[in-house]
């Protein structure tokens, strides 16, 4: 098949699919917008503010207006939070006690969280949770991708050392569903029924607005992501979130800045109009990039690729994973979508060792704000049976686009 036949079988296949993004994201636009109103966002809140940043308008209703989308008591969301690794680990490291332990009940966290967990061969000078004397219990996700919950209370039985229950939605580099708020709810139920007192922190990267609620709507207790991923809509320059119950931010608040200082203080000399711009786009942006997920899904079906999610399944995150199964057509896979980038477009991706990572790792992108990957972005960590991880993409033409390229160039 050619490629221009491959893409319009593809479209016609995933018509179904695509549309109904649609309603989900009108779901959420309506939801944004009325959080919107209800915080009577005006002008003034996008000012530029410098130096502490105390009784910072534009920073503090940012963070009660997140809190209101993802239905979260409270909220932090700051461009000084720099990644969501950063905002992650300021939550695991407010919230880990020396003696206790930590259980995910997703598997092994992302890889640039293992750095935070503690590694076997960390240099003198990290300072780890393994350090601070606090473990981390990774509890595998079953054959199906369903979380393990009788795994789970069996842990909880055994052990009265958990003092918090960890999840991540997103598949992150692992060939897995991406868990569902109707999973997280099961299980939240079963661990509460158990250890009410034991909260829950779920890694919401590449998640929010993918589903008509959210995790903590579903029971988790605090949720944490990056500003330019999902939330930040293609507009946010840099930054994180951290949403949840007012216990649990009282406490993490504490961490990201100092005791007593919380998070009062912090200003923003940009001003905060991309922000809050940003929050009100992403749910079409979101939508966009999952169109295009599915796209891409069914066009590398039809080139006979196993995809992960299959392109009529489910979805509660962004990103679509493709098995090449040799290292050329990955390569040429993320060649073709950075040459297909509207900035850098004539750099070619090489795979390098990056920091975080565990396996050397090729990432294409040319975005427009470096290293956003709701932008349509491509990377893959160069191992066998290699694997090619496609997500974001303001708009879905944009998807169409490179998706095209991608098939010629595979030929
Ligand atoms: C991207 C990502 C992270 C880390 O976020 P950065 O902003 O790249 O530091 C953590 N978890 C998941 C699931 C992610 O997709």
């Amino acid at each position: 098949m050619k490629a221009i036949d491959i893409i319009t079988q593809a479209e016609a296949d995933s018509r179904t699919a695509r549309d109904a993004i649609g309603a989900l994201v009108y779901h959420n636009q309506c939801k944004v917008l009325d959080a919107f109103k209800k915080h009577r966002i005006e002008p003034r809140h996008f000012a530029a503010t410098n130096g502490y940043g105390y009784g910072d308008l534009g920073r503090d209703t940012l963070d009660e207006l997140f809190a209101t989308v993802f239905g979260a008591q409270k909220a932090l969301v700051r461009p000084q939070l720099v990644s969501g690794t950063h905002a992650l680990s300021v939550c695991l490291f407010a919230l880990a006690r020396p003696g206790k332990a930590i259980l995910s009940i997703t598997g092994d966290p992302y890889d640039t969280l293992l750095d935070t967990i503690g590694t076997e061969n960390e240099a003198e000078y990290v300072f780890s949770l393994k350090k601070l004397g606090a473990t981390f219990i990774s509890l595998p996700l079953l054959a199906d991708g369903n979380i393990d919950i009788d795994g789970m209370t069996d842990i909880l039985h055994q052990r009265d050392d958990i003092n918090l229950v960890y999840l991540q939605r997103s598949r992150g580099y692992a060939w897995r569903p991406a868990i569902l708020n109707t999973q997280i709810k099961v299980a939240c139920a079963a661990l509460k029924a158990l250890r009410p007192d034991v909260p829950v922190m779920l890694d919401n990267c590449y998640g929010e607005f993918t589903e008509t609620q959210e995790p903590i709507q579903a029971g988790v207790d605090i949720i944490s992501g990056s500003l330019i991923k999902n939330p930040g809509g293609g507009l946010a320059p840099t930054g994180g979130y951290i949403a949840g119950t007012e216990k649990l931010i009282n406490t993490v608040q504490y961490r990201m800045t100092a005791p007593g200082i919380g998070a009062e203080v912090g200003s923003w000399q940009g001003g905060y109009q991309p922000f809050y711009q940003g929050l009100f786009m992403a749910p079409h942006v979101v939508g966009e990039s999952l169109k295009g997920a599915i796209l891409a899904a069914r066009a590398f079906e039809l080139m006979g690729y196993a995809t992960m999610p299959s392109f009529d399944a489910p979805r509660a995150d962004i990103v679509q994973a493709i098995e090449f199964g040799k290292k050329e057509p990955l390569l040429a896979f993320c060649k073709e979508i950075q040459s297909a980038s509207p900035v850098d477009s004539h750099l070619t991706p090489e795979p390098w060792a990056m920091p975080g990572y565990q396996h050397e790792v090729i990432m294409a992108a040319g975005a427009f704000v470096q290293g956003s990957s709701i932008e349509l972005s491509a990377d893959a960590p160069i191992k066998p049976p290699f694997i090619g991880y496609l997500q974001g993409g303001l708009t879905y033409e944009h998807c169409k686009y490179a998706i095209t390229k991608v098939i010629e160039a595979l030929g």
